[in-house]
């Protein structure tokens, strides 16, 4: 016998009736739930949270607004082909402008200050290439973010950002950043306010779809019936969908206490975009550095480590930051959900139930349409 069985009130106001309901209240679940009510304002949502807050990726992310930079678009065109990069880029594209539009300018804190790629010394083949390619890069993705000179050359700029070590930078214009902690609070408002029901603390167990719905178990001991399901955890996908093709990768962050005169703006990609910074309020958001522990980082549980910790601390002193040398604030860590390929997972897995997953690290971009397009797969005919 449970200890904490439903009661016949709680089950009958609470969780009754529920059309759609979505696990996971990050930018994916509640951009989802919001378009449902959307498109049928009538639909019961509800969204079933296990953290107190949404605690995966949406609240803990860099609030880079990007859509590639010149090395990663190249090393992904190698992999996936020059078209399928271009339509993920368009999409990333979209995706930002659909956020724009959903959360308000102001509410994202939304700047356009753009972003820059750095070079070191030792990277300077790398640079020739990128910068051989400019030209090609701002015809194509030009023609996507509707603007001739995406990227260009800005190596002046690196004396006033007080940088060491880097020779070159590569600007792309249009990349801007956002305020995560004001999108993610702004969201969740607005889900509140549209009448989605969202229930923290509140983690699924177990999902069985049947002919008469899905029954989703959660850890609390509750069974909950409900006729459909979006599933929208991301990085956790595989711990209720065991073939989920998804790994979970945690990626460790930190910001430094304010730093008089900083004149650091703008988002900044370093060693080919495995290092990341940015400004916010006076002080600098460093992160990334997953690559120098693999396989201790495919992890979904939250944590900082020493050899990333000193990692990034190292990268703060001597190349972003070195005549400061800033203190540290505070650390944390998230949980991307990463896959073979970047594309992200929307699909139906049964009758009634379907998954938008897989963000890699591009989910500020993309997280509305995809939210948006599993919204609309769960209204759509079934299998
Ligand atoms: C450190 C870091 C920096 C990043 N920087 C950027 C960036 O600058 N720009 C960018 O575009 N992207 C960035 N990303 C990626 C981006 O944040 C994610 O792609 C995006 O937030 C994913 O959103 P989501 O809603 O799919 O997943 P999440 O935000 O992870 O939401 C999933 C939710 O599901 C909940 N959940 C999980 N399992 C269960 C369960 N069993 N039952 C109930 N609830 C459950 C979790 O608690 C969580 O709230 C970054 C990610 C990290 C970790």
């Amino acid at each position: 016998m449970l200890k904490y069985n439903l009661s016949y009130w709680e089950r009958e106001t609470f969780f009754q009736p529920i059309d759609v309901a979505v696990i996971g209240s990050g930018i994916v679940g509640l951009a989802a739930a919001l378009h449902l009510k959307q498109l049928d304002p009538k639909l019961q949502v509800a969204i079933l949270e296990r953290g107190p807050l949404p605690i995966g990726a949406s609240t803990r992310n860099a609030g880079f607004a990007c859509f590639g930079s010149m090395t990663e678009l190249m090393d992904d065109m190698a992999r996936m082909g020059e078209d399928d990069v271009l339509t993920l880029v368009e999409k990333r594209w979209r995706g930002l402008q659909r956020l724009r539009a959903l959360v308000g300018e102001e509410n994202l804190e939304f700047q356009q200050l753009g972003g820059y790629e750095m070079f070191t010394e030792d990277e300077e083949d790398t640079f020739l290439r990128c910068a051989g390619q400019i030209h090609e890069f701002n015809r194509k993705i030009g023609s996507i973010v509707g603007q001739g000179e995406v990227y260009k050359v800005v190596d002046e700029r690196i004396p006033a950002f007080g940088f060491r070590r880097v020779r070159h930078l590569i600007h792309n214009q249009p990349e801007g950043q956002v305020h995560t902690g004001k999108m993610m609070a702004t969201l969740l408002a607005k889900a509140e306010r549209a009448g989605v029901r969202i229930f923290n603390g509140l983690a699924v167990k177990r999902l069985e779809d049947s002919a008469t719905g899905v029954e989703l178990e959660t850890k609390y001991g509750w069974t909950i019936r409900v006729p459909r399901v979006l599933v929208a955890v991301n990085g956790f996908a595989k711990s209720l969908l065991a073939d989920a093709d998804t790994t979970p990768a945690r990626n460790q962050v930190l910001v430094t206490r304010p730093i008089p005169g900083l004149k650091l703006e703008g988002c900044f990609h370093y060693d080919r975009g495995y290092f990341y910074f940015r400004n916010i309020d006076g002080r600098i958001l460093i992160g990334g550095g997953r690559h120098l522990a693999q396989d201790e980082e495919k992890t979904d549980e939250f944590g900082t480590t020493e050899i990333i910790r000193s990692a990034l601390v190292q990268l703060l002193h001597t190349v972003v930051c070195p005549d400061h040398k800033p203190e540290v604030d505070t650390w944390w860590s998230g949980i991307l959900g990463l896959g073979p390929e970047k594309k992200p997972i929307i699909k139906r897995t049964s009758q009634n139930v379907v998954v938008s997953v897989r963000l890699s690290g591009m989910g500020v971009a993309i997280g509305t349409l995809v939210g948006q397009e599993g919204a609309e797969m769960i209204l759509e005919r079934k299998m």
